[in-house]
């Protein structure tokens, strides 16, 4: 289906003048575009396929309200959040997306077609703030069950596993302005309901959240506490009836609050006990400030809200009195891995368009996507694609696996949920702050590809370019993140839980006993699995060095931990690089078919391991030089070079055929 709309593209530009169909395509050209400007690529109005016709009339994509199995390929093996770092996996324990079953890639084709049908069209409306549109293509993702995939059966939802959750978060990101309406909506909008409401709080508003009637939001930030979230001034006063909460306070830039019926609010009760209340728009005292002013996702509403003596019923408590902060942050996780989801869509989205342009544009006589220089760009991005949709569907997956333990009918389904969801915070927390940072790197890449005309309104990467920039900033700042990763990896090796004190301790007895021929490894993709163990072995090297030094005290390091972080980032995204190519490889019986199968995840996965691999080594030898001096350093930095010592691929021909592969297709691919 997608080869079509890009097969349709190209051919209307070969026989047309060029256009100026603007930002996204379909639009009548207008006189000034006619001058001269270069094509730009736009997405085609699809007609309704076969299964977005299905999907839509059974409303549903299980028909007769048959559960879907669309967990059946993910590995219900559990395995302990941040173990990647002391362990090794094996590939059968590990999801990637050619394990999507049948289903999951028929709802991720719906995700994309709705995304590319019914949204992207709709996009200047909606970048001029006329949320009637936005609440329209809400309720139509409901019908669609686009909104609804992680709310339970019993309060009209699909009851599915995150993996679909990322498979439509991944699809439905072609235009930011709505994806981050539906993620605030369907994710921290909705799921703070989902897992710790009551059953009468449940009925009342979930079966309206799923269908997209209701739209919900989340306010947690106020003027003077975005990152440090407990230090909210917001309060709760039951009042003398017993009643009602009366809530007073404010909150900043929330995420869909200009149209938004029910929100999620945090204040302190009694100013101290931090809580979570369900407020809707209609409760006496709530209000809604102005629209910001942003620079990107304008088509995204973000407003303050004031809450002056603002009539909470107490049935509205959500949750405990005084555990907000578990909604909070737990809620923030799963947030955390979508942004991720999302981010890869974005991004491939912009790749396309990126390379459609590069494929035009000409320069010296020739089409730009003919340059070595033009064509590292497409390589680079391609391959943080690839590594990007490995991160994201590892780690749902073993979210997954850890939620299909819990007991919902226990009565701490509640606490046990929360526990799933926790294990696997660091990678969440992972996901957010590479994803972020991937796709920033794209949007400027595919800006300098079309240059000029990258800089200027009418074209698509200058708003992709603007839209990016706030996946750095919410659910949790990278800096907040790069400490929670690592703050979160040291609180479970002191408790005991990691252990990666004993393989910290195991690794310098090893390194102190000199240069030896290090752990054989044979198989697939065997050279670079050893740099993946190399990668480890450096930031244990790193932690062990540091933690010695600091102590407890290394959470006041903060340039540290956030090197720390940087290894710890780079070496979960190596793994999982190379267990992905791996698998593929592995998937053909003869390895030597095997291999040339994956050639160019290999192609990719190397290209990765090199840039990472400089990282790795880097944010080490900032740590080390940072914690020893004299001898001591010396010796350290010798065993650094030594660990990080590999014979490098040939990274410039390796990106010559990853970007020959692209720009054939005109899109990113592994086929
Ligand atoms: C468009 C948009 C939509 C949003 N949507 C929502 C929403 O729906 N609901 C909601 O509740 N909030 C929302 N937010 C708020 C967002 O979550 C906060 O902006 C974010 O958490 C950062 O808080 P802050 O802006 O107050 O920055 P600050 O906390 O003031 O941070 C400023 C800088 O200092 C750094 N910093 C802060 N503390 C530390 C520390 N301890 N160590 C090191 N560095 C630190 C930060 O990383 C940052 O670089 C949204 C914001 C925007 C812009």
């Amino acid at each position: 289906m997608i080869g079509r709309v890009h097969a349709r593209g190209s051919k209307r530009s070969e026989t047309r003048a060029p256009t100026n169909s603007r930002q996204f395509g379909g639009e009548t050209p207008t006189k000034k575009a006619c001058f001269c400007r270069p094509i730009i690529p736009f997405v085609p109005a699809l007609e309704l396929t076969d299964t977005y016709r299905r999907v839509h009339l059974s409303r549903r994509f299980l028909g007769e309200g048959k559960r879907m199995a669309t967990s059946t390929a993910v590995p219900k093996i559990r395995i302990a959040g941040g173990s990647f770092l002391v362990e090794s996996r094996r590939t059968e324990e590990v999801f990637t997306p050619e394990d999507f079953t049948e289903q999951h890639q028929l709802i991720g084709q719906t995700a994309e077609e709705f995304a590319l049908n019914e949204i992207v069209p709709n996009a200047e409306k909606i970048e001029h703030k006329d949320f009637s549109v936005t609440r329209d293509l809400l309720k139509k993702a409901g019908e669609l069950g686009l909104s609804s995939v992680e709310i339970p059966e019993a309060y009209g939802g699909l009851e599915m596993d995150k993996v679909t959750a990322a498979v439509i978060a991944d699809h439905i990101a072609k235009y930011a302005g709505f994806a981050t309406t539906w993620g605030g909506h369907t994710g921290i909008g909705t799921l703070p309901l989902v897992y710790f409401g009551t059953a009468e709080q449940k009925k009342k508003y979930l079966p309206r959240l799923a269908a997209g009637e209701i739209v919900g939001a989340y306010a947690l930030s106020e003027s003077t506490s975005g990152s440090d979230a407990m230090n909210i001034r917001a309060r709760a006063e039951l009042s003398k009836d017993g009643k009602h909460y009366i809530l007073n306070g404010e909150k900043m830039w929330i995420t869909n609050a200009g149209f938004a019926d029910l929100f999620t609010v945090f204040a302190k009760v009694d100013g101290e006990k931090f809580t979570a209340f369900l407020v809707e728009k209609n409760f006496p005292g709530f209000s809604v400030g102005a629209e910001e002013h942003k620079m990107g996702i304008r088509g995204s509403s973000t407003c303050p809200i004031i809450l002056n003596d603002c009539k909470v019923p107490a049935d509205n408590l959500l949750g405990e009195i005084g555990k907000g902060h578990l909604i909070a942050f737990n809620i923030l996780n799963i947030g955390r891995f979508k942004l991720g989801a999302m981010c890869v869509g974005g991004g491939r989205m912009s790749l396309g368009n990126a390379i459609a342009y590069a494929k035009q544009r000409k320069a010296f006589g020739k089409v730009i996507a003919d340059f070595g220089l033009v064509r590292e760009k497409i390589a680079n991005m391609a391959v943080l694609l690839y590594v990007g949709e490995s991160l994201v569907y590892r780690t749902v997956a073993l979210m997954d696996a850890a939620l299909s333990e819990v007991d919902k009918a226990a009565t701490d389904a509640a606490r046990q949920t929360l526990k799933a969801i926790e294990e696997y915070a660091v990678e969440c927390s992972i996901i957010k702050v590479w994803g972020s940072e991937m796709i920033d790197y794209i949007v400027d890449e595919t800006l300098q590809i079309y240059a000029g005309y990258g800089f200027v309104e009418e074209y698509p990467a200058e708003r992709a370019y603007r839209d990016a920039r706030i996946n750095r900033i919410f659910e949790g700042t990278n800096e907040i993140n790069r400490l929670i990763i690592t703050g979160f990896l040291l609180k479970r090796a002191m408790s005991g839980q990691l252990p990666l004190m004993p393989a910290i301790k195991k690794l310098m007895e090893e390194v102190l006993s000199g240069p030896s021929a290090g752990e054989e490894i044979e198989g697939a993709l065997s050279e670079e699995r050893k740099l993946v163990a190399q990668a480890k072995k450096l930031g244990l090297f790193a932690a062990g060095a540091a933690t010695e030094k600091y102590m407890l005290a290394i959470q006041d390091q903060q340039e540290i931990m956030g090197a720390i972080a940087d290894i710890t980032i780079e070496t979960y995204a190596m793994e999982t690089a190379v267990l992905r190519a791996q698998k593929i490889a592995e998937s053909v019986s003869s390895s030597d078919r095997g291999e040339a199968a994956a050639a160019l995840p290999i192609a990719m996965t190397r290209v990765y391991l090199s840039q990472a691999m400089e990282k790795v080594e880097s944010a080490a030898r900032k740590v080390i030089s940072a914690v020893a001096e004299g001898d001591m350093l010396r010796t350290q930095l010798a065993i650094l070079r030594r660990l990080a010592k590999y014979e490098p691929f040939n990274t410039i021909e390796l990106r010559r055929q990853i970007a020959q592969k692209m720009i054939e297709r005109g899109k990113y691919t592994l086929a």
